[in-house]
């Protein structure tokens, strides 16, 4: 059923290996977020055998895909940023209907998911990641002689990736999920997000283009569609499927978290899910700075419409921080427009809003302009606050996606320790102080290093940075392993294991571990990090 309306051909079903897949189905469609207006065409969901098919061709490439070079790997993963790259133009129209999401954000993450994908193919050419550690032998060592024991990581097997609503591209089909499990050597089985699943065809047809002219097999890459729970579980049951990524809700997260761990053969799931990231204004902050504090605030809470998971949905303030609350009250009364991305979004965020309108010990501080244009999934921005007594005892820590933020007014420094104690895993924590406020407030550091996976000072949180430092990640609830981030080059390491080698020849030995270090990586050897050749001899 190709489109003809547009420029593009759409298929509407699902892409498994280089197949033509079922046309048959109750096909489902993506909405116009500006208007609620259905967009054509119609995408088929895929059937229980195509995700049979798609996890068997998977497997069988997998023996070849974890084999090849990382230097071919990497080449895969620049040939795909570019196939994005050469049909950029219809990709962010597409998106952008799918979405509301202005161009130049559109263009933006159409940049971060190419550089993302360059950023892991320099990564996997480089080599080092594997972390090729040598323990040599010690056949002298009394009472028994200690044998050569080598290691490094490997990939997985087929991995299931879930992709977000809120990322169009970079966490959607070539997302961060999908290029550090492929950087890692594991095919990707994609289960597209139905809210845009025009723009997760063009680029899912960008990396099966890729697959055939790298020469690699079919089963590398696979796209499923589906608007519902069906695929995405018969996917991650499937017991061909070796692990799988997510970002999405705490309900869906957790939902398929728990049928990872209760499969016969459970398997690692990272999911990341909900985070209210939050800010803690420190008095020497408030008296230099507060009118720069509630610009920003604004600038990040109503990002994207609020829907970004490193939103700062609460803010602690001191005493005295009138000044903010004013300029901030302006701010979200003056004229903007929000659409958010689908209609679960947007009832999910008109009910929130309307819980905590009449929650006892929460109150409205300002909305947006009233007789502003409502239609499709339009939201007004809306403003709260309460005190830190109040805060302590009603249950307001939760995510509200959306244009939305509480004020937590007149905190004293030991309400701002009790509350950090109290709070549950987030993705990030943000201070504004300045040094001597830092000085004063150290034990409020070292209680929120155990809450979350970034710390931000005088910043703030959205507009996260890929790059190999940065750390997208944090405890449960915000995400399923707390040892792990989504986002920046250590996400290949969700998808690899450590294999060790004890007593093999050097010829049998995989390159990365050869006593001669052809592939010239960083290796730990007996305990010290080194690029140079081992001579099993001497110690
Ligand atoms: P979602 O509903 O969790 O969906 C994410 C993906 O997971 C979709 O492909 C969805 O498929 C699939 N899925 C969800 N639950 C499933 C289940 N039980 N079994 C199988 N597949 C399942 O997230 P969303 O649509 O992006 O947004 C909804 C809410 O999630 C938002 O209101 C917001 O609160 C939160 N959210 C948080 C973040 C974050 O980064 N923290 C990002 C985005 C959204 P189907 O839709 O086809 O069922």
């Amino acid at each position: 059923m190709p489109d003809t309306d547009s420029k593009v051909k759409f298929l509407g079903r699902s892409l498994i290996g280089f197949r033509e897949c079922s046309t048959a189905g109750e096909p489902f469609f993506a909405s116009e977020p500006a208007t609620g207006a259905r967009l054509q065409p119609g995408f088929v969901p895929a059937t229980s055998q195509e995700i049979d098919l798609a996890a068997k061709l998977a497997t069988e490439a997998f023996d070849v895909f974890r084999r090849i070079s990382g230097k071919e790997r990497g080449a895969f993963l620049r040939r795909i940023a570019e196939k994005i790259e050469a049909n950029a133009s219809h990709v962010i129209e597409r998106a952008g209907q799918e979405t509301a999401l202005p161009a130049a954000r559109l263009q933006g993450e159409t940049a971060r998911t190419c550089g993302q994908l360059r950023l892991f193919a320099q990564v996997v050419e480089e080599g080092s990641w594997v972390q090729a550690r040598v323990d040599r032998a010690d056949p002298e060592r009394k009472p028994l002689p200690k044998p050569d024991i080598r290691s490094l990581l490997r990939p997985l097997g087929p991995v299931a990736v879930f992709g977000a609503s809120n990322f169009p591209l970079a966490f959607s089909v070539a997302g961060g999920d999908t290029a550090s499990a492929f950087a890692a050597g594991n095919p990707v089985i994609f289960k597209a997000h139905p809210a845009h699943p025009g723009t997760s065809e063009l680029v899912g047809r960008a990396i099966q283009q890729s697959v055939r002219e790298c020469g690699l097999p079919e089963g590398t890459f696979s796209l499923l569609f589906d608007a519902g729970a069906r695929v995405g579980t018969e996917l991650l049951r499937h017991p061909l499927v070796k692990a799988g990524g997510f970002t999405g809700s705490r309900v869906g997260g957790r939902a398929l978290m728990d049928i990872a761990a209760a499969r016969p053969q459970p398997i690692p799931f990272y999911a990341e899910m909900s985070s209210t990231n939050p800010v803690f204004v420190l008095p020497g902050a408030l008296r230099e700075r507060a009118e720069s504090i509630s610009a920003g605030l604004h600038a990040s809470f109503t990002m994207g419409a609020g829907q970004f998971c490193t939103k700062p949905g609460l803010v602690f303030l001191p005493e005295g921080a009138a000044g903010i609350t004013q300029k901030l009250r302006a701010l979200v009364e003056g004229p903007a427009q929000f659409h958010l991305l689908t209609k679960t979004i947007h009832s999910a965020y008109e009910s929130g809003i309307a819980k905590r309108r009449t929650a006892g010990s929460v109150s409205l501080v300002a909305e947006g302009p009233a007789g502003a244009e409502q239609a499709g999934f339009a939201a007004t921005p809306a403003l709260f606050e309460t005190n830190a007594a109040a805060f302590v005892y009603g249950d307001l820590e939760g995510e509200i996606f959306g244009p939305t933020t509480l004020l937590v007014q007149g905190c004293s420094r030991e309400q701002m320790l009790t509350i950090a104690r109290s709070l549950e895993g987030h993705l990030t924590a943000t201070l504004h102080g300045t040094e001597q406020d830092l000085y004063r407030y150290a034990d409020l550091i070292a209680i929120l290093e155990n809450r979350v996976g970034r710390l931000l000072f005088n910043g703030f949180p959205t507009g996260v940075e890929v790059t190999h430092a940065m750390v997208h990640g944090g405890p449960y609830p915000s995400t399923s392993d707390g040892r792990s981030t989504s986002v920046g080059s250590q996400a290949i390491f969700r998808f690899a294991r450590p294999v060790c080698y004890q007593g093999f020849p050097d010829s049998a030995l995989p390159d990365e571990l050869k006593n001669a270090n052809p592939l010239g990586i960083w290796r730990m050897l007996d305990g010290q990090m080194s690029r140079g050749v081992v001579n099993p001899a001497q110690k």
